[in-house]
């Protein structure tokens, strides 16, 4: 880059850390702008899938993730009421190692926050906590957006990124109107366990020995992994939203959590036994925007405040950290500050219609793993059952996280290759 741009980044969430490094990488000044006094998220835990693994070890972060990450040996999938495998890859981790030249991993959400943070410091990126944004527009007379923040005070850049999450200001700024996110029907029970809360035996050496296990039930289903090297276990459950239309987030009852999932395998059961305390978060999304920038094409968005979605398939992190690296890698092709609008609009061009498509696909693996007992889930279990024993599923799979249809674009997603062919292809002319 000959030109050196100023890119103002609203949320240091993962897809606004995100975005700050890459854009640093390309040799841009970038100011990341974050309402919380500190970064700590109430964390739990995610999982980052080799679309995104591949560009956090590019950007050079894999020995620290290594520290605390937890690679999950396989994959299994139980049927809600008896712990039966439906579904077992053995060798899950070793096969995704294979496919994608990149590992599936465990963390703690804030190590990753910590770990991109850092990056993005080291690289000269400026991060302002406490400073909460309050609209995004455009100054006419100078021609670059500006953001206001709540105290007063404004700032501009070339290029104005919004990664303010769901419940997104810049969205709001973006289309002009009120916008608020929509309920997905569903809700979340967030749980994290250490290991001196778990006193069994057998569920101590599971939390040691990482592996990932789905349980998949009427209108529900949970899923269950390590991290921090196998000192701490995640356990998210999927239900029925009962929130009251207003409120997004509130303590729940441990009993009336543990009364959702009785009958259920008694492995899960002895693990919520465990919990003493639990959090509700109602899952909410979007509808698709027509357009993730503004005309000008100096203001754009990222990460949940374009494209939401249930966390069905771990993505919404990742694709975060997909979108900022394709931000960067877009930028460091732009030679001229002319250049921005037409990198603006091939970051749109790249990323909307997997964003989407990645957030429609979550509603897909709803649909399979919430099936009530009948003739429709006796089909589907037909089809965990006839890949049971096989290294890998080999027919169109009700689990995403394995079939061999979906896995391969979701995982197999090449970020820097995506922009790099795009540029060969003269999408952005010199
Ligand atoms: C139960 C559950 C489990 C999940 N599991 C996974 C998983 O395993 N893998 C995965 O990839 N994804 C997962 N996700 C999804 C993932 O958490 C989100 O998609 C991801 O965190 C979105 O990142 P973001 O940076 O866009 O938004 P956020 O993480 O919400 O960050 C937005 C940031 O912007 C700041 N901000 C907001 N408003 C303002 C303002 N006005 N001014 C300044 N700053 C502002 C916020 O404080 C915040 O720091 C899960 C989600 C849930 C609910």
């Amino acid at each position: 880059m000959s030109e050196k741009l100023t890119i103002v980044i609203v949320g240091a969430g993962i897809a606004g850390l995100s975005a700050a490094v890459s854009c640093a990488l390309a040799g841009h000044s970038v100011v990341v702008l974050e309402g919380a006094k500190e970064l700590a998220e109430v964390g739990a835990g995610f999982q980052i899938t080799p679309n995104a693994t591949k560009i956090l070890q590019r950007w050079g972060l894999g020995e620290e993730m290594k520290k605390t990450w937890a690679v999950p040996s396989s994959c299994t999938v139980h049927r809600y009421a008896d712990g039966k495998a439906l579904w077992h890859e053995a060798k899950f981790a070793v096969n995704i190692q294979r496919k994608y030249q990149a590992p599936f991993v465990d963390m703690h959400r804030v190590d990753m926050q910590k770990i991109l943070y850092d990056k993005a410091i080291e690289l000269g990126v400026s991060v302002k906590l406490d400073h909460r944004m309050k609209e995004v527009r455009m100054n006419l007379d100078k021609g670059l957006p500006e953001l206001e923040l709540m105290d007063g005070t404004v700032i501009s850049g070339d290029l104005v990124v919004g990664a303010d999450g769901l419940w997104s200001r810049c969205r709001e700024s973006m289309l002009g109107v009120k916008d608020q996110p929509l309920p997905t029907g569903d809700l979340a029970y967030r749980i994290v366990l250490t290991l001196d809360q778990i006193q069994d035996e057998e569920l101590k050496q599971l939390v040691s020995s990482p592996a990932l296990h789905f349980w998949i039930g009427p209108k529900a289903h949970v899923v269950g992994y390590s991290m921090k090297s196998g000192t701490m276990y995640n356990i998210v459950l999927l239900v029925p939203d009962d929130l009251p239309p207003e409120v997004s987030r509130r303590p729940g009852s441990v009993d009336e959590m543990k009364g959702l999932f009785e009958g259920w395998d008694p492995i899960l059961t002895r693990f919520l036994g465990c919990v003493t305390t639990v959090d509700k978060w109602k899952l909410m999304h979007r509808a698709e925007l027509e357009s993730w920038t503004n005309k000008e094409k100096n203001f754009i968005l990222i990460g949940d405040s374009c494209h939401p979605m249930l966390p069905y398939l771990a993505q919404g992190a990742n694709s975060s950290i997909e979108d900022g690296c394709v931000l960067g890698r877009v930028l460091s092709y732009a030679k001229t500050r002319e250049q921005l609008p037409q990198a603006v609009e091939l970051f749109e061009k790249l990323r909307k219609s997997r964003g989407e498509k990645v957030a429609r696909e979550t509603f897909f693996q709803r649909h399979d793993f919430h099936m009530e007992d009948g003739p429709a889930q006796e089909a589907r279990d037909k089809i965990f059952a006839s890949q049971l024993g096989k290294e890998e599923a080999e027919v169109k799979f009700p689990s995403r996280w394995n079939c061999p249809e979906v896995q391969p674009w979701l995982y197999g997603y090449d970020a820097y290759q995506e922009v790099d062919e795009a540029v060969k292809q003269h999408l952005l002319s010199s």
